[in-house]
């Protein structure tokens, strides 16, 4: 019996060093600085947790983690129900 063992080479794939691009493309454009005073512009997440935005759907801000949906509470059109 020939042993056909024969291991392969295993060809690992040499990640490119690429250089990494000094752009502050990140969370920054979630917030916005104001009067020294750090706004979130969107909603977190109130299933996920702080960390987790939710995106802006018109009337309503729609969690992309874990589907949540919450509708948007309109400040200026308050039922007067009280
Ligand atoms: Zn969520």
């Amino acid at each position: 019996m020939a042993e056909n063992s024969q291991k392969k080479p295993r060809e690992d794939k040499e990640e490119k060093t690429e250089k990494k691009k000094k752009k502050e493309k990140g969370v920054s454009f979630l917030y916005k600085t104001e009067n020294e005073q750090i706004t979130r512009l969107r909603p977190t997440c109130e299933r996920c947790g702080l960390g987790y935005f939710m995106g802006d759907h018109g009337d309503r801000y729609t969690c992309g983690h874990c589907g949540f949906t919450r509708y948007k509470v309109a400040s200026e059109n308050k039922n007067k129900h009280v």
